[in-house]
């Protein structure tokens, strides 16, 4: 018999709620759930498509292990999978101490799974070495909105988008990254022309349709353009001088260093008009209201942390924020980053948006835990981890519903760690990502629409996600896998004391979750399982006794900082890591297209999903094409300082002169030699450890055929 249930779409931080139509075992249709404040009723094409996504051939279905490199693997059962994954694990943290082992999570995840695993590496193993692939995605904004604000609190609501006078989309894609909000926008723009929209990005995307006006920077100068915005604000006195004294600190350093920006200067650094410039600042400091959009454009960046604080300071200069239309609005990347930030799944973060580095902090958590301490050693970040691995410090590395053998930056040295680590557990859906080939144990996961628990969308909306059918073959959900395993390694590494995996539901893991959330900027310890399911999704704050959660932060002007007050952050602009040269005279840009989602595990086996673009390619202007004596559709040799890939080049007017784009999404599985991650370049944020994904320095050469 057909039924409907309620859940939430996996992809994007949208987070857009969806009915699946199913019966026992088979999902038949996916609609856009018309009651979801995310979404009311709207799905883009990934969503829509989430049904005919995810080839059942491709699933892993029983766990199977090697007993040494070389070999391959056989089907075995649970019990010895999790058997021998105890064994080893704790024969090496005893012989090694506990940072010898190495978790890699990811914003696919629910924050029950994330709950369980940080648990795990921080309690039971004692190591913060565990990261999530959201280090890739969305740390410059945790570090921005922290230094800037306090916490790691993104203070506004989708309706902000219909609401706000103006709009600077900066670093961000929205037509193809975050299509939902983008049709709000869309639409709220048809219903009020006078809306003004200014978009940064290199390349003219799809978004820019939306423009007013589109500043086509250079890449990785975003602070310059940023710092020199705040000149004109404040040579043109469009700023609220008495919310600067009564709410902020350090704005006369950052009025002296942002002098130096002038619209000349800004406009040599950035490739672009000072009178544009000059516009942009009149539409952003006359507007009523303010909001900024912004996502991977200016966090994957070697100064992400940098930029964000810069934008922040805009709105901090305007006193726009904590308004309706107004605040710095990071979108997440991925369906369940901001729930990774909330359960601590960064290494230097701990549950409830604590730091790992803070004595008092980790004291709160172990004091809730029952244990007599949490590690105080720092944790690994992404590229640290994989380094470590590569040098043999970790010896044993977990790695969960993520494919760094595709998405990691230089994806030579991550293949040879994953190569060179003696003991390495993939738990996957699909057995065919690039990363299950280094598995020593392969343990299969449940997937969309068999999975319960809760995410959390870019507006702070905790959603939840429930299963419609159950997962196929002995594939088990995540947060049960890793909790099995702790319960095993408690065993042999603490036989004497009681254990504190008694978890045998989602829902208790979110209930001691949300525990560790009161009191703090986050808190939702109000929020249940019942309390969701009778009132829908609801944002955080959420506080115990509440009859609904909180729209907007920071209204009362008052900033979860020591003095209340948020903090201007003076950063000088610095130029991106890797530079151009003879040898490398283009700049490759990266990112996603419109029809596919991250490795392509789900969107690669819908052919529908191919009709925007078919096939993986490098994009540069008919300028550079012409110049080097190509045409469009010829192989060429992409080649930066650390590999190389073969690809067919097309013309695009909408990239600079200079300037080459290639997807994200293609792997090994698509195409020979590998993806987009070989050409990367590993270079990281200091403050962040985010990676500079987006810009490396290429040169391109005609491939002369047989
Ligand atoms: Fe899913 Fe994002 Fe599309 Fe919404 S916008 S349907 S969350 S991919």
């Amino acid at each position: 018999m057909r039924r409907t249930t309620a859940s939430t779409c996996c992809y994007c931080g949208v987070g857009c709620g969806v009915l699946i139509e199913h019966d026992a075992d088979t999902i038949h249709g996916v609609t856009g759930d018309p009651a979801h404040p995310a979404n009311y009723g709207r799905l883009c094409s990934k969503g829509s498509t989430l049904h005919k996504t995810g080839d059942p051939a491709a699933r892993a279905l029983y766990p199977e292990l090697r007993l040494g490199k070389g070999m391959a693997r056989s089907r075995t059962d649970w019990d010895t999978a999790m058997q021998h994954a105890a064994r080893v694990f704790g024969q090496t943290i005893t012989d090694f101490g506990p940072d010898s082992v190495a978790f890699y999570i990811s914003g696919q995840l629910l924050t029950e799974d994330y709950y369980a695993f940080n648990k795990l590496a921080r309690a039971v193993v004692g190591t913060n070495n565990i990261d999530s692939n959201s280090r890739l995605c969305m740390s410059s904004a945790v570090v921005g909105y922290k230094q800037s604000l306090g916490a790691d609190s993104p203070p506004c609501s989708y309706e902000d988008i219909e609401q706000s006078d103006c709009l600077l989309i900066i670093g961000s894609n929205m037509a193809y990254a975050h299509p939902v909000l983008f049709r709000r926008l869309e639409q709220a723009k048809s219903l009020d022309p006078a809306k003004r929209i200014i978009v940064v990005d290199p390349r003219r995307t799809a978004t820019c349709e939306l423009a007013d006006v589109h500043l086509g920077i250079q890449p990785g100068t975003d602070v310059a353009l940023l710092h020199g915005i705040l000149n004109l604000l404040i040579q043109q006195d469009w700023i609220d001088e008495t919310f600067i004294q009564t709410h902020t600190g350090g704005f006369d350093a950052l009025q002296s260093l942002v002098g130096e920006y002038t619209p000349e200067h800004v406009a040599g650094i950035c490739g672009i008009d000072p009178e544009a410039l000059r516009q942009v600042a009149q539409m952003i400091g006359t507007a009523p209201s303010f909001l900024s959009l912004w996502c991977m454009g200016m966090n994957q960046s070697s100064a992400g942390s940098a930029k964000n604080s810069a934008l922040i300071n805009l709105h901090l200069a305007t006193g726009k924020i904590g308004k309706p239309g107004s605040g710095p609005f990071s979108l997440t990347g991925q369906p369940n980053a901001m729930g990774g930030r909330e359960t601590g799944s960064l290494s230097n973060l701990l549950p409830g948006h604590r730091d790992a580095t803070n004595a008092k902090d980790r004291a709160e958590v172990a004091d809730y835990w029952g244990i007599e301490a949490l590690p105080d050693s720092p944790g690994l970040s992404a590229i640290e981890l994989f380094e470590a691995v590569r040098r043999g410090k970790i010896k044993a590395l977990w790695i969960a519903c993520t494919n760094p053998a595709q998405s990691m930056p230089d994806q030579t040295l991550i293949r040879e760690a994953l190569a060179l680590c003696p003991f390495v557990v993939v738990q996957e859906a699909f057995a065919t990502t690039e990363t299950c080939q280094f598995a020593d144990l392969l343990l299969p996961a449940s997937s969309w629409g068999e999975k319960n628990g809760t995410v959390t969308n870019s507006e702070r909306r905790v959603s939840r996600v429930r299963s419609a059918i159950p997962a196929p073959g002995e594939a088990r959900a995540d947060w049960a896998i890793a909790c099995d395993f702790a319960q095993r390694l408690e065993k042999q590494l603490k036989p004497d004391q009681p254990s504190v995996f008694g978890f045998h539901q989602p829902q208790t893991l979110f209930d001691e979750f949300r525990g560790l959330t009161a009191k703090r900027d986050l808190d939702y310890s109000g929020l249940s399982y019942q309390l969701l399911d009778a009132l829908g999704p609801q944002q955080w704050p959420f506080l115990p006794g509440a009859e609904r959660g909180t729209a907007r932060l920071y209204a009362d002007k008052l900033f979860p900082t020591i003095d209340g007050r948020a903090r201007f952050i003076a950063d000088t602009y610095k130029t991106v890591k890797e530079q151009q040269s003879t040898d490398y005279p283009l700049i490759l840009n990266t990112g996603r297209l419109r029809d596919q989602w991250h490795g392509m595990s789900r969107t690669g086996t819908a052919a529908q999903l191919f009709g925007h673009v078919d096939q993986a390619q490098i994009s540069l202007n008919p300028a550079d094409i012409d110049r080097l004596e190509l045409h469009d559709g010829q192989l060429v040799r992409v080649t930066s300082r650390r590999g190389k890939l073969v690809l067919p080049v097309v013309a695009d007017e909408q990239l600079q002169a200079g300037q080459a784009y290639i997807p994200m999404h293609w792997g090994d599985r698509f195409l020979r030699g590998g993806g987009v991650n070989v050409l990367t370049q590993p270079a990281f944020d200091p403050m962040s450890g985010q990676p500079e994904l987006k810009q490396a320095a290429i040169r391109i050469e005609p491939v002369s055929l047989p």
